[in-house]
């Protein structure tokens, strides 16, 4: 067979096996078998690419090339729907809309699935292009990603163009597993599977398990359905032609109306269908409210739609909302607000996070002035713009949040997007997973964050140097790195504004108590992406207590040493080489080390060197030129087996004598200890190297 045919044919096999799979999960041949014919199919692509499809069912394996989203209109605006938040609001709604059209009308009852809505397009049965909401005008076009989806076709027995709409979704389970995975996690199934679109491979977007049910058709006016076949006149007749036409659509919808011949016929089109006169609306809103965490996926709502096309004409618009369709929402919005601008943060780690600057608005019993965005994914998941009238809640956490755009500003319709350059430092923003980053090390914003975080409470709790002060030395160049909060001179700051004497002696107690911080807090105090304190907990119990060990693990490019700790996994155990290992992280180590702070758990052993000062017992006294503090000495004597004691007594063997020593010295000489200098322990200790 000539290869453009047997491509041909191999992608219409391969489609067909697909729509088996996924949709009707009914498949005919094994996976070995789908898999041959897959690889052929690529074989042949990558041969003659002047024959590969843009809907090639090999488009499912997704690529590593970068995708863009470039905006598009939408042939259909898609507007949003009015909402109510009671199930006699919405059966009234519904009695209210029935009397005006007169005639028996019918209304479908269908889930709101809390995903990611979409909106293909398609032409000469091929799928043109897929488009998120966007501002319901103009949407983006995330079609790579769609491809990926096994439940959405890629072509279908359909000439004439048609638009369809439909949430993509993962369920619960999905979701649980699939997170679990992924080193920056999503805060919930709605924002993974509106990420997975956005995603920039498509390779990556493929691997999420995403779902699609189509819940709108539209036929090109005037065409109707071939003998036999739904018309397009009746929204549940569109439904199941859509699934006719290899679409999934939810088995179940309700169906309501008065009529009974009309109830039969939704019975045939839909058989497990709830069919029912309009009276029973009311009770199936309520016990399918109840029912909602026996559904497999999250649903938010129930969408409450009229059927007859000709109607809905009749029935029309409001500037906002169709009049014949009502979203009937399980949760009430705490409080309604209206963003106002968006302000961008950067936390020390360089990940950037919108917040949401809001109309002040009670909730709780507090004012919400700001509310948080988590990030750009979040916002394109909301499809979130300034102006936009929002819903706003503090469900099950402290800090408030956006949960939902109510109504689209009319003035700017967009969807808001990120800078792309850090707002400080004007570094270009990476994106990486759901998240955009400054990677720019000496932004002024991050350094800043990152001297805050090692003085706050929860850390080196050095509480005088607040924010404020915090920011008051990093502007004036004095603090400009962790460590130099130990080597800045405290007494600069007589005659500044705002710093008495008294506050002055405050920074400098706080500062000098906080070199007795223990080793756990200086380590997390550090603030090294990945290293919390529940990882450092985790590293001391396993014994890398003292910093040499954890230096000297990561110089040996070890991940799997830290992988061995419990609680810590490739990802962090990688992360952790990283940081040790890095030039910068291991001067800021030594400078705070040589300031004197805590970089060995208490009680812990130093790793041995050898067993040259077994049986030995020091003392230390002086000041020293290379052992500084004197800590320092006495870990090389410990590493080598001998014993470090605190005064001079007659089982002392050596006295390490440094610069100006006293009183120990001349005990030492009165009872025959050998003394030692600086000098001669240096080359002591070089000597037992070499051996
Ligand atoms: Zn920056």
């Amino acid at each position: 067979m000539e290869p453009r045919k047997r491509m041909e044919y191999l992608a219409g096999e391969l489609l067909r096996h697909q729509h088996l799979y996924y949709v009707l999960a009914r498949p005919e041949v094994s996976d070995a078998e789908y898999d041959r014919l897959l690889d052929e199919l690529l074989q042949l692509e990558m041969r003659f690419p002047q024959y590969a499809s843009a809907n090639s069912p090999s488009r499912r394996v997704g690529s590593d090339l970068d995708n863009s989203f470039p905006e598009r209109p939408h042939a259909v605006p898609v507007l949003s729907l009015d909402k109510l938040y009671q199930p006699q609001e919405a059966a009234q709604w519904l009695r209210k809309t029935a009397a005006a059209c007169g005639n028996e009308p019918g209304f479908t009852v269908e889930e709101k699935i809390d995903g990611a809505s979409i909106v293909l397009y398609y032409d000469r049965g091929e799928l043109q292009y897929a488009l998120t909401r966007g501002n319901g005008l103009v949407g983006n076009d995330v079609s790579a990603n769609v491809r990926t989806i096994g439940q959405v076709p890629l072509r279908i027995a359909e000439t004439s163009s048609l638009a369809v709409r439909g949430e993509i979704y993962i369920t619960r389970g999905d979701f649980a597993a699939f997170n679990a995975g992924l080193p920056e996690k999503y805060a919930n199934p709605r924002n993974l599977a509106a990420g997975s679109l956005r995603n920039l491979k498509s390779a990556l977007a493929a691997r999420v398990p995403l779902n699609f049910f189509a819940y709108e058709g539209f036929f090109p006016a005037g065409r109707e359905g071939r003998p036999g076949e739904s018309s397009g006149r009746d929204h549940l007749e569109i439904l199941h032609r859509l699934a006719g036409l290899g679409f999934r659509v939810h088995p179940r919808p309700g169906f309501f109306c008065d009529s009974e011949a009309r109830r039969e016929r939704a019975l045939q089109l839909f058989p497990e269908a709830t069919v029912a006169p309009l009276s029973a609306v009311e009770d199936h809103l309520r016990r399918l409210g109840e029912a909602r965490a026996s559904v497999p996926y999250d649903i938010d709502g129930l969408v409450i739609k009229l059927v007859e096309m000709d109607m809905r004409q009749e029935l029309g618009f409001t500037t906002h909302h169709p009049r014949w369709a009502m979203a009937y929402k399980f949760d009430s919005p705490q409080a309604r607000s209206e963003l106002l601008d968006v302000q961008v943060q950067v936390g020390r780690n360089g990940r950037v996070t919108p917040v949401a600057v809001l109309k002040p608005v009670q909730l709780s019993g507090s004012t919400v002035t700001r509310a948080t965005l988590h990030n750009q994914d979040y916002i394109d998941m909301l499809e979130l713009g300034i102006g936009d009238q929002v819903g706003i809640s503090k469900r099950g956490d402290v800090i408030p949040a956006v949960e939902e755009v109510l109504d689209k500003s009319v003035a700017s319709p967009s969807v808001y997007r990120l800078p792309e350059n850090c707002p400080f430092c004007a570094t270009r923003l990476v994106k990486e997973g759901a998240h955009h980053f400054c990677r720019n090390e000496e932004c002024p914003e991050r350094r800043r964050r990152a001297l805050s975080y090692f003085c706050a409470r929860e850390q080196m709790d050095i509480e005088t140097l607040g924010e404020k002060t915090i920011a008051f030395l990093f502007a004036r160049g004095w603090v400009r790195t962790v460590p130099d909060i130990y080597s800045f001179d405290v007494e600069r700051l007589h005659g500044e504004e705002g710093f008495k004497e008294r506050k002055i002696a405050r920074i400098r107690a706080s500062v000098e108590a906080s070199r007795k911080q223990p080793f756990a807090r200086v380590l997390a105090a550090l603030g090294f992406e990945g290293v919390a304190a529940a990882v450092v907990a985790a590293l001391i119990a396993h014994g890398f207590d003292d910093i040499d060990k954890i230096i000297a693990a990561a110089a040996r490019n070890d991940w799997q040493a830290f992988a061995a700790v419990e609680g810590i996994g490739e990802a962090t155990a990688r992360q952790l080489v990283g940081h040790f290992s890095a030039p910068a992280n291991l001067e800021t180590i030594a400078r705070l080390r040589a300031a004197g702070l805590q970089f060995r758990a208490e009680g812990a052993a130093p790793e041995r060197v050898d067993d040259s000062l077994v049986g030995q017992v020091w003392v230390i006294t002086g000041s020293f030129a290379r052992f500084n503090p004197r800590s320092l000495a006495a870990d090389e004597i410990r590493k080598r087996g001998g014993r470090v004691a605190e005064s001079v007594t007659a089982r002392t063997t050596h006295l390490l004598a440094g610069a100006s020593a006293g009183s120990k010295l001349a005990k030492a000489e009165k009872l025959g200890v050998a003394v030692v200098s600086e000098d001669e322990f240096l080359s002591l200790l070089r000597k037992n190297q070499t051996k």
